[in-house]
């Protein structure tokens, strides 16, 4: 290993949470090189010939992990811990070999990470692994919903990296359309800060806040040692009852999560196959998923089970929670029951 694999003069500590391909554009910036100087200096595997890094953030190899330890200084399994490998089985399933996450298995994002623009100011454009995450709709403690494009080009954030970028994990890092001449300060990339995303703002006492709050108890007990098949089902019972509450929704339906949450949903339409990128037209159908399945045998629960039922059954004959059910399985006993 040692002999293809170099030390790096110029240390940066990972920040607790962070997302491995943030602190990899943070530490070549730092050390005023472009990604593929860094992890050139990792090792011939760590190498690519495509000029796109892959995608390390959704997985690394224990071999890759261990190359880019000697190189860095960062613990192994700290590195492991900065990518989506940890919660595989859990909130999301990976297809490791491929680095890809599974779209259709727990209503997996796959590319791409939304973002809050005033976390990106206040902690210098460091990314939290988590906005990679479906389950991540909304930031508690500045009250808005995530971002997930760049205001200035379209581009979704902190998809696949280029190994020339030298672009401050808080700038965009899309490439811009070919043919232009205008290599401007940050060479043919966008460049734009993302501090500057348009954010939808919450109100304290917001639904979408309470139910981000109760998944993130979540995904810190999916991050912990001890998670195991609980979170699994409780994850599978989430994108369940999401899906078929975005396959039947109606206008009006989230207008308790406010007025613009609603008007995404009916913009967007009822696709339920896949999570949605928007967090706009994720937060109803998430938000009255978590509901749901904190408490399976509320009130509100059990009426919007019948309702839900009612549109199955006004829409077709044949039940649509069957076909539902199989791609991501319910796994309580409690929500078999409702629905
Ligand atoms: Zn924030
Ligand atoms: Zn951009």
């Amino acid at each position: 290993m040692t002999s293809v694999v170099r030390t790096l003069p110029i240390r940066l500590v990972p920040l607790p949470g962070e997302a491995l391909d943030s602190w990899l554009a943070a530490l070549a910036h730092r050390s005023a090189v472009d990604l593929r100087g860094i992890l050139t200096a990792a090792g011939p595997s760590l190498s690519s010939s495509s000029g796109l890094a892959p995608d390390y953030t959704t997985y690394l190899a224990d071999e890759e992990a261990e190359r880019l330890s000697w190189a860095t200084g960062v613990p192994a399994r700290r590195l492991h811990a900065m990518t989506l490998r940890q919660y595989d089985g859990l909130a999301l399933a990976l297809m490791a070999q491929r680095r890809l996450v599974q779209r259709f298995t727990l209503w997996g994002r796959s590319i791409g990470s939304r973002s809050c623009p005033q976390c990106l100011a206040e902690q210098d454009g460091r990314w939290p692994l988590r906005w990679r995450l479906t389950w991540s709709m909304a930031c508690t403690r500045h009250r808005v919903l995530l971002a997930h494009t760049c205001a200035t080009c379209g581009a979704r954030p902190h998809s696949r990296s280029s190994l020339a970028s030298r672009i401050h994990p808080r700038n965009c890092s899309a490439r811009k359309p070919s043919g232009g001449s205008d290599l401007g300060a940050s060479g043919v990339f966008c460049g734009a800060d993302l501090i500057e995303a348009a954010v939808l703002a919450l109100t304290p006492d917001s639904p979408v806040l309470a139910a981000q709050e109760w998944i993130d108890d979540l995904l810190t007990q999916a991050e912990g040692e001890a998670a195991g098949n609980r979170l699994r089902s409780v994850f599978g019972d989430l994108a369940v009852v999401a899906s078929r509450v975005l396959l039947r929704a109606e206008p009006g339906d989230f207008q308790l999560y406010g007025q613009k949450i609603d008007q995404a949903r009916v913009a967007y339409g009822n696709d339920w196959r896949y999570a949605p990128v928007d967090a706009a037209v994720l937060a109803g159908p998430l938000t009255r998923a978590v509901e749901i399945v904190r408490d399976y045998s509320s009130d509100a629960s059990l009426t919007t089970a019948r309702m839900l039922a009612d549109r199955d059954a006004a829409a077709t004959n044949k039940p649509t929670i069957d076909r539902v059910r199989g791609r991501t399985r319910i796994g309580s006993s409690g929500l078999e029951g409702l629905f």
